[in-house]
């Protein structure tokens, strides 16, 4: 402390220490009462000074005394004991020492050593103990007084502890940036740091990431469960964030089931993708909240600045457009923000408004995928699949329109259609064949839907028992009460029950030994992954056929391609398969021509191994080569390379660096050469951009392409190649 000091160390030492302990007035109520009027009323010096006594033995107030130079000479000894020493132990101590230089915001407190230095009055001082241990606070008011001559001769005051009061304070404070459910910042909170955290960055150039997240399936919680579970849910949900996250301070609850995440100097998208993915397997997981199992899933939109933009608003706005993409997609899965997605994002609505009358309008079909037996290569029954051909954009998939449905809440109607369509087809098919029917998680929550397939089944005269319903696993969502009525009223009509796109999502043998199930789909994900070496999918396909076997069950494969796949499937024993290796789904006419024949029998085939994901494509990229662009069209990708086409008689090693748009540069080499063909070895993988697509890994800034448009761009001067425009006017 740098208190002034006009005293010397003997000073400090004169007899306080015996003094200290007669009290304060003892000690000063006589000096300081020379200055004052007579005492109020009749009440003797004595009398008061055995009401200050006991005012200070009552723990409700305290006194100090210091000298000139600030150091105590008396202090009340009930407070020097709540600050862990007695009152002669700080006798001579500065009182300043008392209290912590700063105050609970880490602003430095400046305010005592100044006031004392000023030799000015002050009241109520709110002053936070220095002591380890004590985290008191104190108001402190303190008076100077004079020596005859005028100088400075200590000071004297009293102290209360106000530390219930700023509790509350800081509560309200941190209420007003705080999540009061989860503890995570606020909306506020983080608004304001993501303001002030661009600010700087842009200055600095620096990057800044942000992810939006929303939970998929949480109002089904807070509507089954109730809203306390729904709270002890989010709970969980942030912990769980927090875990893969770590930064307290970056992840934020807006408000409902909404996320928002900080993620200074990060532009990786490998990396942001692969964080994604974790949060959204994380938060997959199943919860356990009062007594009730329960699943959710997530969805997750990144945005990243400054690519794509460079203030807070632009930057939320375009994760929440990629949040919406990714959702639109199907759930459960993350999404780059990139340019296109705002005319994506109209054409959804579009399709939402022209999906209210498809309906009607007979745009809406059904087409039949023939469900094989794996050894016998008999078709055993096959699944109805919706297929819309829209009047302007031609075929649209499922995959698409059946998550706006469900949000739109137009897939009552389309599914009761699919049902009684697909009873009505499926009665006039000579034999027995089969017909399974998808039903959204949100039929199966609807108590009516029992007596929707009982009348689909009694008005077309199909038998029940060859009506399959299929359910995907977040019907376990909730209150398994409920589920567990569902299951019977369906059981009791006689119809099958199979379980779709197993492994997909947050799979758990657990439920199938309760559940009535008679097949297992298991999704297309988990059989790819199976041939993958190394891959644990076999292993764990085996078991879920053993257990399938002992609950008498049967198993089907779905999405098998490649003849690898099949031989697999059939050693590991699944007893169905249904897959383009197969049949691709057939329409309604097809189908009778088959089934007419009697058993109907397909021999498999396909390409002997799945391909490794290359998308087939036709994409218009810039391919750069000296001072040369040329417009080349992208025909397959993959994470290390591409067929590209335009450009003729390009010779192997030559590189281009190939412009995929909106800053995505990657420089590749020719690896193999055909007239106007290129395969182009990439120099850094492509990485996942989360919509089955690929995008590169980093992006040229907007920093840097700014500096690069001030100064000329390249100086070599390479020969251009003929391109296959020239070559066609040619
Ligand atoms: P799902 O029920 O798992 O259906 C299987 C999907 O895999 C179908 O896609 C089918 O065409 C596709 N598939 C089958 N074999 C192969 C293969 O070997 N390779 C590949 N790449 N794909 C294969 P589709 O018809 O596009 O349907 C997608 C999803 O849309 C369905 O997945 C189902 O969840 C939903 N869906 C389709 N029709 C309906 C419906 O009528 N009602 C409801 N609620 N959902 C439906
Ligand atoms: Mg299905
Ligand atoms: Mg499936």
């Amino acid at each position: 402390m740098d208190m002034p000091s006009r005293n010397t160390a003997d000073d400090r030492s004169s007899g306080a220490a015996d003094e200290g302990s007669r009290g304060f007035f003892g000690k000063f109520g006589g000096r300081s009462r020379q200055r004052s009027e007579a005492p109020a009323g009749n009440l003797h010096t004595r009398d008061a000074l055995l009401l200050l006594q006991n005012y200070e033995e009552s723990g409700r107030g305290w006194f100090w005394a210091t000298d000139a130079a600030g150091r105590i000479s008396y202090i009340t000894d009930a407070v020097a004991q709540l600050m862990g020493r007695s009152g002669s132990e700080l006798l001579g101590t500065a009182f300043t020492d008392l209290f912590l230089p700063v105050d609970s915001h880490g602003e430095r407190q400046r305010t005592l050593p100044f006031l004392l230095t000023k030799q000015s009055k002050f009241d109520e001082l709110p002053l936070r103990s220095a002591f380890e241990g004590d985290d008191r606070w104190w108001a402190v008011s303190g008076r100077p007084h004079f020596d005859e001559g005028g100088a400075l001769a200590g000071w004297r005051g009293s102290g209360n502890d106000i530390t219930a009061q700023r509790r509350s304070a800081e509560d309200a404070s941190r209420l007003a940036l705080y999540d009061s459910l989860t503890g995570l910042a606020n909306r506020f909170n983080i608004s304001k740091k993501l303001d002030t955290t661009l600010a700087a960055f842009s200055q600095q150039q620096r990057s800044c990431a942000i992810m939006l997240l929303d939970l998929d399936r949480f109002k089904q919680v807070n509507d089954t469960l109730g809203h306390p579970a729904g709270d002890a849910l989010l709970k969980q949900v942030a912990e769980r964030l927090l875990k893969i996250v770590g930064d307290k301070e970056m992840v934020s609850r807006l408000g409902g089931d909404e996320f928002q995440i900080i993620l200074p100097d990060l532009e990786d998208r490998g990396k942001l993708g692969d964080m994604a993915a974790d949060i959204i397997a994380s938060l997959s997981q199943p919860y356990s909240v009062e007594g009730s199992r329960c699943i959710i899933g997530a969805s997750v939109g990144v945005a990243i600045a400054p690519f794509d933009g460079q203030t807070s608003d632009d930057l939320v706005r375009n994760a929440d457009l990629a949040l919406y993409a990714a959702k639109g997609n199907g759930r459960g899965r993350f999404r780059f923000y990139s340019s296109d997605l705002h005319q994506a994002a109209e054409d959804r609505r579009a399709l939402e408004e022209d999906l209210r009358d498809a309906l009607v309008r007979g745009e809406m079909e059904l087409t039949y995928q023939p469900v094989v037996h794996s050894k016998s290569n008999m078709v055993t029954g096959v699944e109805a699949l919706i297929r819309w051909t829209h009047s302007e954009r031609g075929l649209i998939s499922p995959a698409v329109f059946i998550p706006i449905a469900e949000e739109a809440n137009l897939i009552w109607p389309l599914g009761e259609w699919v049902l009684r369509k697909a009873c009505e087809d499926a009665a006039r098919w000579p034999g027995d064949l089969r017909v399974a029917v998808n039903v959204s998680p949100i039929q199966f929550a609807n108590e009516d839907l029992p007596k929707i397939v009982a009348s689909a089944l009694a008005t077309t005269g199909l038998p029940a028992d060859r009506l399959e319903l299929e359910i995907t696993e977040s019907v376990f969502l909730g209150d398994s009460a409920e589920t567990a009525r569902m299951f019977k009223a369906l059981k009791g009509l006689g119809v099958r029950l199979a379980l779709d796109d197993f492994g997909t999502g947050y799979s758990s043998l657990g439920y199938l030994q309760s559940a009535p199930f008679d097949k297992i789909k298991i999704d297309q994900s988990f059989v790819r992954g199976a041939t993958v070496p190394g891959s644990r999918n076999g292993a764990i396909i085996a078991a879920i056929v053993a257990l399938a076997d002992a609950l008498e069950m049967e198993t089907t494969a779905e999405g098998i391609e490649s003849l690898d796949q099949l031989d697999l499937i059939r050693k590991l024993n699944v007893s169905h398969v249904q897959g383009y290796v197969y049949s691709k789904p057939v329409g309604h006419a097809e189908l009778i021509d088959h089934a007419e024949v009697g058993s109907w029998t397909i021999k498999p085939s396909g390409p002997a191994k799945q391909r490794n994901d290359r998308f087939q494509m036709f994409r218009k990229v810039g391919a750069i080569h000296g001072n040369h662009r040329y417009n080349v069209v992208i025909r397959n990708l993959s994470t290390t390379g591409a067929f590209i086409e335009g450009i003729l008689d390009v010779p192997v090693g030559t590189q281009f660096v190939i412009d995929f748009g909106e800053g995505q540069l990657t420089t590749a080499t020719v690896r193999r050469s055909m007239k106007h063909q290129q395969g182009v070895e990439f120099e850094q993988t492509m990485v996942s951009d989360g919509n089955g697509g690929l995008c590169t890994r980093h992006r040229v800034s907007p920093y840097l392409i700014a500096a690069a448009t001030q100064q000329s761009t390249s100086h070599l001067a390479l020969p251009a190649f003929t391109t296959t425009s020239d070559w066609k006017a040619a």
